[in-house]
């Protein structure tokens, strides 16, 4: 009898992994590759939300866990994954810059925004109004590390790649088993995937596609993530990151050339360098109505728990949530409810 079977390694799976790790349990996860969401994920941690200029939800309280968290992954995998990242939001007018200051006098807020106005240096970019600056903000290489942990999970004999047949699954009052593997408790933890799910479809999980493009452009020269109705971030090597696109219609994992003319469309407003595309990447954000995770326990089965809805925020809320949700499990915490999936 094992401790944990974990159903999806994004940032969901890893999240809850590593509290396992952290607490010297035993576990098996299942992975097969079907959603792409953290893969394709831009990797930014802001705890701000920059269109409207208001704090992100719970954001100090995710960011003095999170940054510690990865940081562990950093030295137990011997890889390096989190990057501190400057993030400047281009304004669109003075209107812009004003509101800007205005929340720069919020208590939530004056931690984590500038009250200087940035000038622009760098004369690819179109910036007439200037740039308004976020504090602690950084980017984590999500595919690298996923890649790595999946690594080492497989030497550790803890990872099969198969796709999971919910209808296999046998519920006892005591343990699961699936396969022929014995385990006290089964987390889910698929994204999107979670429709296909027949224990925790009827949540309402929405999903919104983003898709990005990869561009290469030796003009460029850019050491800041900058926001303008879309983001541009330094990958290295002249390579960056540019999007992302909202869709709530398009439930498809596949790119798509309106996301990519919409992309360029609204890049080619303020760059004012010549580029190349070398990719594009398209993946379904784990949405939620009230943008709010989804975690907890099965009503009837109690060996059966989720932690999915991170929706745009995964790098921030995923180590956050994984830790409530263990000590729900194992230290009977009771969950938050505006967390907590008992909320519907
Ligand atoms: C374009 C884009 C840009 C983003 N940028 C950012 C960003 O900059 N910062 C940020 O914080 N967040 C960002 N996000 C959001 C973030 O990526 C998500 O919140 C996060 O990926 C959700 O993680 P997850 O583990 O719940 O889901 P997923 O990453 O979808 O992981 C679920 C996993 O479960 C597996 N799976 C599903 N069903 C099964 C099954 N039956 N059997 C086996 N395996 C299964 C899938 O293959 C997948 O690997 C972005 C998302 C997108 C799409």
């Amino acid at each position: 009898m094992i401790d944990y079977i974990i159903v999806g390694f994004g940032l969901a799976g890893l999240s809850f992994v590593e509290e396992l790790e952290n607490n010297n349990k035993s576990y098996k996860v299942y992975e097969d590759n079907s959603q792409q969401s953290s893969r394709v994920a831009g990797g930014l941690y802001n705890p701000v939300i920059l269109k409207r200029f208001t704090a992100a939800w719970l954001a100090s309280e995710q960011l003095r866990v999170a940054v510690p968290f990865y940081k562990n992954i950093e030295a137990k995998l011997g890889i390096s994954v989190v990057h501190k990242l400057p993030v400047l939001r281009r304004f669109n007018g003075v209107e812009e810059q004003n509101l800007w200051f205005e929340a720069c006098d919020k208590p939530i807020l004056s931690t984590f925004l500038s009250s200087e106005l940035i000038r622009n240096k760098n004369q690819a970019l179109d910036i007439p109004f200037h740039y308004g600056k976020v504090n602690n903000t950084g980017r984590i290489e999500v595919e690298k590390m996923l890649t790595s942990y999946s690594d080492y999970i497989e030497k550790k004999g803890c990872l099969i790649k198969e796709s999971f047949e919910h209808n296999n699954l046998i519920i006892d009052s005591d343990y699961i088993e699936y396969n022929g593997i014995k385990a006290r408790n089964i987390v889910f933890s698929e994204g999107f995937g979670v429709k296909n799910n027949p224990f925790f479809n009827q949540l309402p999980l929405q999903g919104n596609k983003g898709e990005y493009l990869i561009i290469k452009s030796k003009e460029l020269k850019l050491d800041e993530a900058v926001k303008s109705s879309i983001f541009i971030i330094p990958l290295g090597d002249d390579l960056y990151k540019v999007g992302a696109t909202y869709n709530n219609q398009d439930k498809t994992a596949t790119t798509t050339d309106v996301a990519k003319e919409q992309i360029e469309r609204k890049l080619e407003q303020f760059l004012k360098v010549t580029y190349e595309i070398v990719d594009q990447v398209a993946g379904i954000r784990p949405t939620t109505k009230d943008r709010r995770p989804l975690v907890g326990t099965h009503t009837e089965y109690k060996n059966l728990h989720i932690i999915n809805g991170l929706g745009s925020r995964g790098i921030l809320i995923g180590p956050f949530v994984a830790q409530k949700l263990y000590n729900q499990i194992e230290k009977t915490s009771l969950l938050e409810r505006e967390i907590d999936i008992r909320r519907f």
